[in-house]
């Protein structure tokens, strides 16, 4: 058993980052422990509309290691090992300590919506914790009922913090990727990051299990965040022995450390095959289109699936070229957020299973008495003739069958408008990073054949999001 320390809800827009203050306890607690594992950073759900950004905590492990170390990242020119393995070497309460003068120390009190919370624990709280909260809303009471008996947890201001920093102690994976994150030097943290794009090209193409680097659509990296937070840029992979390599061809600016974690990003743990389409909630739904789509206000798109309203924003870009050459009658899935009102899915993924015909009236029916062509009786009334007034349905017309460009497959957004969670289906083998824009995919049999299992747990009454995708 070791001391599983999970961390949440310390950053704030203006600045810092809980990976960060991750990584400043890992220099300090690695001076008298052995940190066992990766770090994690567990994303929750996506749609809590308290989160600051991508609804991140992150968890880490210490205690006496056992089995072979391996390097995990490098803090303050020192280099940081894991153990596959570990022991508890000391009591729950001293590490308390210490990692609260971090967490004191780093967080941003001055916010207003940033609310700390941290737990050391001898045990991880149910796995049930962590899927109510990628999926669901979790009260402050249930996630520290889940945690009660397992150790000390110490929560400021309202202490919201709790339900993310327990959520992601209670997190075993079922799928995971890595990340490695670099950081800047706090006297460069407001400053514009200097990166060359070019290198992010030649890394994603030389590092193929890495993914959501470079957004070859819109021509610009995505490796990098906007705010001014600590983080240099971050590198997403399946395979995290490749991650060192891939970061130091990234050039530019020097990062001042680097720290790789296990992570839920790009795994789709979000997702949830219901029926039922609960606000807040991340489903997976199949149908056929029933509305042909139309543009609104903004530069989004919005089409019926059954009786649900489904859009893609503007921010999905490309993507809203798959989504506008749907018709009535395609058979589809669709993955994505339930938003309250107006009530709608707002689409992460789309799985364009059949396409149905489409036809083009050419020439009015032919009336073989008169030898002339009936007349149109109005929408969908049928046709008459104007001599001998013989009714024609509507069937009767000529048409031209209509060629579909849309082909059956997977589509996703462009790399730059991606959910953390979403799992890109370049880690399917379907779809590269650097496939044309709108290209389709092979078949979903691989995704269907990754379905949850069972593991679906009752999602709560979310406030969904207004604006549908994260920042990177
Ligand atoms: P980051 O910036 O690190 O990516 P974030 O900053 O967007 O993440 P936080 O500032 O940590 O997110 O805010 C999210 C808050 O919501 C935290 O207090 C967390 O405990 C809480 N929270 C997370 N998931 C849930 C959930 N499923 N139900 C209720 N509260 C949640």
């Amino acid at each position: 058993m070791v001391h599983w320390i999970g961390v949440d809800d310390t950053d704030s827009l203006q600045g810092m980052c809980t990976t960060f203050l991750a990584t400043e306890i890992v220099r300090d607690l690695t001076e008298d422990f052995d940190l066992i594992g990766y770090p994690r950073l567990v994303r929750l759900n996506p749609n809590i509309p308290w989160k600051t950004r991508g609804n991140g905590a992150v968890c880490m492990r210490f205690g006496e290691g056992l089995g072979p170390p391996f390097v995990v990242g490098s803090i303050a020119g020192r280099t940081i090992e894991a153990h596959p393995r570990g022991r508890a070497s000391s009591e729950p309460a001293a590490v308390a300590d210490r990692v609260a003068l971090h967490v004191e120390r780093w967080s941003r009190f001055d916010d207003a919506t940033t609310n700390p919370a941290f737990a050391v624990l001898s045990r991880q709280p149910t796995p049930a914790l962590y899927w109510r909260a990628v999926r669901g809303v979790v009260s402050k009471g249930s996630a520290q009922a889940a945690a009660r008996g397992l150790g000390v947890v110490r929560s400021y201001k309202n202490g919201r913090g709790v339900i993310g920093a327990l959520s992601a102690i209670a997190w075993r994976p079922r799928d995971r990727t890595y990340e490695v994150l670099t950081y800047r030097a706090p006297e460069a943290w407001t400053t514009a990051r200097r990166i060359a794009p070019e290198s992010v090209i030649r890394m994603d193409r030389n590092f193929p299990s890495t993914f959501n680097n470079y957004d070859y659509v819109n021509d610009r990296l995505v490796i990098a965040p906007h705010s001014p937070c600590p983080v240099l840029f971050g590198i997403r992979g399946d395979d995290p022995a490749v991650l060192l390599p891939a970061m130091r061809v990234i050039e530019g600016e020097r990062p001042e450390r680097w720290l790789i974690f296990e992570t839920n990003q790009g795994t789709d743990d979000h997702v949830m095959r219901r029926r039922s389409v609960k606000p807040g909630a991340t489903v997976r739904l199949s149908g056929r289109v029933t509305s042909p789509p139309r543009a609104i206000a903004g530069g989004h798109v919005v089409f019926r699936l059954g009786d649900l309203d489904v859009t893609a924003y503007e921010p999905s870009k490309q993507f809203r070229a798959v989504v506008r050459s749907l018709a009535p009658g395609d058979r589809i899935e669709a993955i994505g957020a339930i938003r309250r009102r107006p009530k709608t899915l707002n689409l992460e993924k789309l799985f364009v299973e059949s396409t149905a015909p489409r036809f083009r009236k050419v020439a009015n029916p032919w009336c073989p008495e008169c030898q002339k062509r009936a007349k149109s009786l109005g929408r969908q009334a049928g046709f008459r003739c104007p001599c001998c007034r013989k009714h024609f349905p509507l069937s009767a017309a000529t048409f031209d069958r209509i060629e579909r460009s849309l082909r059956p497959g997977w589509y996703e957004p462009p790399v730059g408008s991606r959910r953390h969670l979403s799992m890109p289906l370049k880690r399917i083998g379907f779809a590269s990073d650097t496939s044309p824009p709108g290209g389709s995919v092979s078949p979903p049999a691989f995704l269907h054949a990754r379905g949850p299992g069972g593991l679906d747990s009752e999602a709560g009454d979310a406030v969904p999001t207004l604006y549908p995708l994260d920042d990177l």
